[in-house]
């Protein structure tokens, strides 16, 4: 999508401190990050959120998942946790309307959240 900012960075016209990439998604380094690690796990094509996949669509987030394990391991946030975080629309607090997923970890994170 022509405005996204994520499918910019995903075609390389914004640079990027990459963690992973793979034919279907991409992972960098939050450019504010709220933890140690905080890494945003963005599938390639652009979908503005979960609530806007069709049935093929959804089979990304499971692949998202097991890229966050194996990012997880890397960091070395695997042994003593993590968190996987999908913000939706304006109560959830999504602010790039292109569906994407941070990790967290590093630090002891609190619950609820704000
Ligand atoms: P959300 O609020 O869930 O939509 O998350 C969007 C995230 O994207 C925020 O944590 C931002 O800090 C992050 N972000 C925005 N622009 C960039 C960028 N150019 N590079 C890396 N992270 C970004
Ligand atoms: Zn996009």
């Amino acid at each position: 999508m022509q405005d996204c900012i994520f499918c910019k960075i995903i075609k390389g016209e914004i640079p990027c401190s990459k963690v992973y990439e793979d034919d279907k998604v991409l992972a960098f380094n939050d450019i504010n990050p709220q933890a140690p690690v905080h890494v945003l796990i963005v599938p390639k094509t652009h979908v503005q959120s979960i609530m806007d996949m069709n049935n093929d669509e959804y089979q990304i987030v499971s692949h998202v998942f097991k890229v966050a394990s194996k990012i997880a391991k890397d960091m070395k946030v695997d042994e003593k946790g993590f968190r996987i975080v999908n913000n939706i629309g304006e109560d959830g607090g999504q602010t790039v309307p292109h569906v994407h997923f941070h990790l967290l970890g590093g630090r002891s994170l609190q619950w609820p959240p704000g």
